[in-house]
């Protein structure tokens, strides 16, 4: 069993592990829980993701409008959604809008990733990354957990 927030109305939303969650629609407002883009979030919704994303990952863009290089790596960021997805949920938090929530989660420079397992940081990087490197900087950050998880620990 897993467990998405719907990027629509904020509802938690079970998936069994026989059922595709890209395929899957919340069972409060019936949209789907993921699309092929990452999810915009406010400090809120951001909270709410890491809280009770269960069986997955968490990857959060925190960017800027004024930011050239969030800019160009937002298509990247994109093209890595469609790629991690549903292993990994894929949000986007404008640090212009919300101050206070990337001050929160340590960041400095932007464009920043960091990944979230369970509620709690496990990785960070900053600067902007291709899809490629996105993708693989998130599988790497991610093995040893699985490992763990896998031998029992
Ligand atoms: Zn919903």
């Amino acid at each position: 069993m897993r467990q998405f927030i719907c990027p629509a109305c904020g509802a938690a939303n079970r998936t069994p592990d026989d059922k595709d969650p890209l395929a899957a629609k919340c069972g409060r407002c019936g949209e789907p829980l993921f699309s092929a883009h990452p999810v915009e979030v406010n400090a809120k919704a951001l909270g709410a993701h890491r809280a009770s994303t269960k069986g997955a990952a968490v990857l959060v863009d925190v960017w800027a409008p004024w930011c050239g290089p969030c800019r160009a790596m937002a298509p990247q960021f994109a093209a890595a959604a469609a790629r991690l997805q549903p292993d990994v949920r894929l949000l986007k938090l404008n640090s212009e809008a919300e101050p206070q929530a990337a001050g929160e989660l340590g960041v400095s420079g932007i464009p920043a990733l960091l990944l979230f397992r369970d509620g709690r940081a496990i990785a960070r990087t900053a600067g902007a990354m291709s899809a490629d490197q996105i993708v693989a900087w998130t599988r790497q950050a991610l093995a040893p957990a699985q490992a763990r998880a896998q031998s029992g620990g």
